[in-house]
């Protein structure tokens, strides 16, 4: 069974105050309510891993990069490696959220290396696919994200598959308050399944978690979360507000 998780991405949010306050209250809130079905991770920006990485005492409780160099250490300004995360007590990595493709022009084929490099340092990834709106209406919207699948994990063995999480994330439901139907959801996390049953196998795609991201909130994640190919969220604005997010935590579990 794929673990069920719920992500919340601070994305470039919250100062090393605001951060503490809300990793400490997920601790907190876990440490007194244990959680039994469900992992917790925060992705908090950079400069708060260290800070974020103590404060999670609670095993369930795990920090996630943003983004990571696909190359080794040297002369790459501005960007931190994969070995720096591990050494700051970082567990997993976002790869190729909406936001670094479009806005960042980050291109299938660095987002495979960042891929790999992750699981070369036992990082795990959450790997983030998702259609604009143009596609949607276009009628595209199963063949991209195949595209996008088939691109960054075409070198890939069955083993390695289950330790990355997969993200399905609509753009035009990102941030826009806009959240694709359940039933929507559903129908690309079962096409997703799909394609890991077919490139890999039906075990794979069994354990292989895929998160739902695009305005979840408190009231609408329990209608996808119950989705049955839907294995949590990747939350962003409702992640950084602290009610929220620990609303999102017991309806996940
Ligand atoms: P919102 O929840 O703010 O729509 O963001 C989703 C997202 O991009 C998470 O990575």
């Amino acid at each position: 069974m794929a673990r069920k998780i719920i992500a919340g991405n601070w994305k470039m949010n919250l100062n090393l105050a605001q951060g503490a306050a809300l990793v400490k209250a997920s601790d907190d809130y876990l440490n007194a309510n244990p959680a039994k079905h469900i992992d917790v991770i925060v992705a908090p920006p950079a400069h708060q891993l260290v800070q974020t990485v103590k404060l999670s005492t609670n095993t369930k409780l795990s920090v996630v990069a943003q983004n990571m160099c696909a190359h080794e250490n040297g002369a790459y300004t501005g960007e931190i490696s994969a070995s720096m995360l591990v050494d700051a007590g970082v567990e997993l990595v976002i790869v190729g959220h909406s936001e670094r493709r479009e806005i960042f022009g980050e291109d299938d084929a660095l987002l495979e290396a960042k891929l790999h490099k992750a699981l070369e340092y036992d990082l795990y990834p959450i790997f983030c696919v998702g259609e604009s709106l143009e596609q949607r209406q276009a009628g595209i919207h199963f063949k991209h994200i195949e595209k996008q699948l088939e691109a960054g994990l075409k070198n890939f063995n069955a083993d390695q598959i289950p330790h990355i999480i997969l993200a399905y994330e609509p753009i035009w439901a990102i941030g826009t308050g806009e959240t694709a139907s359940p039933e929507q959801a559903q129908e690309m996390h079962a096409f997703i399944r799909k394609f890991l049953t077919g490139k890999f196998s039906a075990t794979v795609a069994d354990e292989t978690s895929i998160l739902y991201g695009g305005s979840v909130k408190p009231s609408n994640a329990k209608d996808l979360f119950s989705q049955p190919d839907i294995d949590g969220g990747l939350i962003g604005g409702a992640s950084i507000q602290i009610d929220s997010f620990l609303e999102l935590i017991k309806i996940g579990e």
